[in-house]
């Protein structure tokens, strides 16, 4: 495991949300603005009951950056 895999996704900058890299709108909030400095990855199943989910500001299920951004 010593393949770098963390930028075959981006991150959305305004919920964090990782897509792929070709995706054009993000599946949460629907923005288009990405970038691709992010790291750390959270994978949310129940936003209610993660302490984690709550701190970022999740409300949707689903996989995000931690940290978004240079
Ligand atoms: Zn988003």
């Amino acid at each position: 495991m010593s393949r770098k895999t963390s930028k075959a996704f981006k991150a959305c900058l305004k919920c964090r949300a990782l897509v792929t890299i070709e995706a054009e709108t993000c599946p949460v909030c629907g923005s288009k603005d990405f970038t691709t400095e992010w790291s750390g990855v959270i994978i949310v199943f129940d936003p209610e009951k993660s302490a984690v989910a709550k701190l970022l500001g999740i409300k949707t299920p689903g996989r995000y950056a931690i940290k978004v951004g240079a």
